[in-house]
């Protein structure tokens, strides 16, 4: 039979949606889709930061791939990516080999460590749902350790977070409102415990709105979050970090990376063309010299024409990029017109723990406090809403203000 087959990578924001739209798109009969994943599960990227401080459940954040996608029109394949053979039209599994007719790379992102000495060994990032659990679990073990150990050092108890992007920020917010739940839990006086939240730049959330950051700045220290600007981290070690041209050391109990991201770094093993580590795609979202390969997310290098600048990793993007992908798919394989990707920028809004969020929406407009937290929760349900309709919401969604 001569049915196109086209084979999705990851199953995250890009890969799920351009699942669900190939699905929308093609009959059955029109095309084979085939969905792989390492996990049998999807889960929601932008609310791990509440995962690794433990503020919801690690299953809140997790979507099994068949309650969201019919696995009777779409083959499922629970495998790891090893290497793509673009040449050959083949992708590398662990198990076995997949051959594509059109193929959509969605592998995501990875943490980026800038050749750090120590980062590999001694860092933790919010990355996946077991890195992010495991964050979780090791706070609160250093809080289980202090009372049983005959002299413990409050050191033990510091956490230490590199990089103030919306990573960072978001993580603090939780830890905020988290930290208290275990002293009390723990019996530990809640001045025991330091949060420093470490940047390098001269302030927190480089190049976003001034007003906005010093909101969340104020909110943040208020709740006992300290932060050290303009303080670069240059080493990590067990137990402690090493910063500035002083090589100052700060001792700590737990170090989480939130310095910056790379894309998955499977893209450049398999021979694409890079520009800063990404598959520079053109704007239909191919890479360059494979007409049947798009890239999407945060392995892909896109440029926003207007500004000359790319568009920055963000989920929001990936999930518009399928969209694109999608039609465009269907484009080659009956003829029409190739769309190109523009960006709809509905706006950023960052949660800050609690009932604390900020950031701006549609033309700039500004939000603070609860009305942010309840358009972070419109934001994060709409997204459910497109993937798994009104039982997907209900079963997942966001809707108290915290
Ligand atoms: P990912 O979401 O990383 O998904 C990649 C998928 O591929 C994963 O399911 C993974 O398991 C799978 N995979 C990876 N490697 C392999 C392999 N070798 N074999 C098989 N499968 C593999 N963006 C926003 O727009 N708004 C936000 O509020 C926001 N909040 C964020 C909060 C946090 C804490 C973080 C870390 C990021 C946040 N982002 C946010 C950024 C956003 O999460 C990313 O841009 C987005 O996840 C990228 O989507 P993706 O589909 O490219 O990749
Ligand atoms: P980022 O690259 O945006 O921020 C990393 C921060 O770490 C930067 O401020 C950088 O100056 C700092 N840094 C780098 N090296 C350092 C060092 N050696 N010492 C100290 N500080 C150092 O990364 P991120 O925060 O993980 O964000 C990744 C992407 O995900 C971005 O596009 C972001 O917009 C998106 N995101 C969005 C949201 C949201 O919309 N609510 C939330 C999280 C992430």
């Amino acid at each position: 039979t001569n049915i196109p087959r086209i084979v999705v990578l990851g199953a995250g924001y890009a890969g799920m949606m351009t699942t669900k739209r190939l699905t929308q798109q093609f009959a059955p009969e029109e095309a084979e889709i085939t969905l792989v994943n390492k996990h049998n599960y999807h889960y929601q990227t932008t609310w791990l930061h509440e995962v690794a401080a433990g503020t919801i459940d690690v299953n809140r954040s997790r979507i099994m791939i068949s309650d969201v996608i019919n696995t009777r029109r779409v083959n499922f394949v629970q495998d790891m990516v090893k290497k793509i053979h673009p040449d050959k039209k083949q992708v590398e599994l662990e198990s076995g080999t997949l051959d594509y007719d059109y193929l959509v790379i969605g592998l995501g992102f990875e943490k980026a460590t800038f050749g750090i000495p120590g980062m590999d060994e001694h860092a933790f990032s919010i990355q996946t749902v077991d890195k992010s659990r495991m964050i979780r679990d090791h706070i609160e073990y250093q809080f289980s350790r202090y009372k049983t150990e005959e002299n413990p050092s409050d050191d033990m108890l510091t956490i230490i977070v590199g990089g103030a992007g919306f990573t960072g920020i978001e993580f603090v917010g939780e830890l905020a409102e988290r930290i208290p739940v275990l002293c009390k839990k723990y019996d530990i006086p809640r001045n025991r415990v330091k949060i420093i939240n470490i940047e390098a730049a001269p302030s927190i959330l480089p190049g976003f709105d001034q007003e906005l950051l010093e909101y969340a700045k104020d909110s943040l220290s208020r709740r006992g979050i300290d932060f050290l600007t303009s303080t670069m981290i240059k080493e990590v070690k067990k137990d402690a970090v090493i910063v500035g041209d002083e090589k100052e050391e700060i001792k700590c109990g737990t170090f989480v990376w939130t310095g910056g991201v790379q894309a998955n770094r499977i893209v450049g093993e398999s021979g694409f063309e890079l520009t800063k580590g990404k598959v520079n795609v053109d704007q239909t979202l191919r890479a360059p010299g494979y007409e049947d390969v798009f890239v999407l997310g945060d392995c892909a290098w896109v440029m926003n024409k207007d500004t000359e600048t790319p568009y920055p990793p963000t989920a929001q993007i990936a999930i518009q990029e399928a969209d694109v992908c999608a039609h465009n798919i269907r484009t080659l394989i009956f003829g029409g017109t190739l769309q190109e990707f523009f960006f709809d920028n509905k706006g950023t809004v960052a949660s800050l723990g609690g009932g604390e969020a900020m950031g701006t929406i549609f033309d700039g407009h500004q939000l603070y406090g609860l009305q942010a937290k309840m358009m972070k929760h419109v934001i994060d349900d709409r997204y459910l809403f497109m993937l798994g309709g009104p039982a997907l919401v209900l079963k997942k969604g966001k809707f108290r203000p915290f």
